[in-house]
This record gives C-alpha cells, sequence and structure tokens, in this order.
C-alpha cells in the first residue's frame, strides 16, 4: 500500500472491501435459501465486524501514518535518523479489530534508538523506544 493516500483512494479501498462483504452475504444467502432474517442478521454482523475494523485502518493509516517531510533528530546524539518503514499494531477497538501502521525511524549511531512521529489515534505520544 502507497501511503499516504488520497480521500478518494482511500474511499475506493473501503469500497473495494465493502463490496467483498455484500458478496460474501449474497454467497452465504444463496447457500442457506431457508435462512431466517434473525440468521441473514447474523451472518451479518459477524462480517460488519471485519468490515468496521477494516474501514478504520483505512481511514487511520491512509491518513497519516506518521511520515514525515524532515526527518527527525536523534534526541541522544543529534544525528538525523533514517526512516525504517512502518510497524504494524492491532487495536481491538469497539466496532472492529484493525491492524495500524506507524512509521518509525532508527538513529544510524545509537543502537535502539527509534523515534516514532506523534499520533493521537495510535496514542503514541513520540520518543524512543528499546
Ligand atoms: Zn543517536
Amino acid at each position: 500500500m502507497s501511503r499516504p493516500q488520497s480521500r478518494p483512494e482511500r474511499e475506493a479501498a473501503f469500497m473495494k472491501e465493502a463490496k467483498r462483504m455484500y458478496e460474501q452475504l449474497e454467497d452465504w444467502y444463496d447457500q442457506h435459501p431457508q435462512a431466517s432474517f434473525g440468521e441473514i442478521e447474523a451472518e451479518a454482523r459477524k462480517r460488519r465486524r471485519e468490515l468496521m475494523g477494516k474501514a478504520l485502518e483505512q481511514v487511520v493509516n491512509g491518513r497519516d501514518a506518521g511520515v514525515q517531510v524532515k526527518a527527525p533528530s536523534c534526541s541522544h546524539c543529534g544525528a538525523v535518523m533514517v526512516f525504517a518503514g512502518y510497524r504494524k499494531w492491532g487495536i481491538h477497538g469497539l466496532e472492529g479489530d484493525s491492524e495500524l501502521e506507524r512509521a518509525y525511524y532508527v538513529c544510524p549511531n545509537c543502537k535502539g534508538e527509534t523515534f516514532f512521529p506523534p499520533g493521537s489515534e495510535t496514542e503514541v505520544t513520540g520518543g524512543s523506544l528499546e
């Protein structure tokens, strides 16, 4: 996935997930033509959580994953830190489970010195982690 994405790109990614969820529900109903409304609803509910998790993932990760135009400086030695990729972590939310991503930087001089740019949604406050 290229980040960050424009709003139309984020929307397209979500619509793709929504379409996939709807198709799965259609397939399930084809296989269970005698299902009651309650059973159909139970199936939809299972998929809703997955879809909402994806929606939140998309809106957060696609908008800002913490990549900075100017790389941060190491708080120990002052060297310009190097972008080292994205860390992922799972969030078990009220509406769904999401896998959030956050850019992280490492210091070329100090071993283990990492920096995660702050982001309110991920409750990352910035600073260094071991
Ligand atoms: Zn350093």
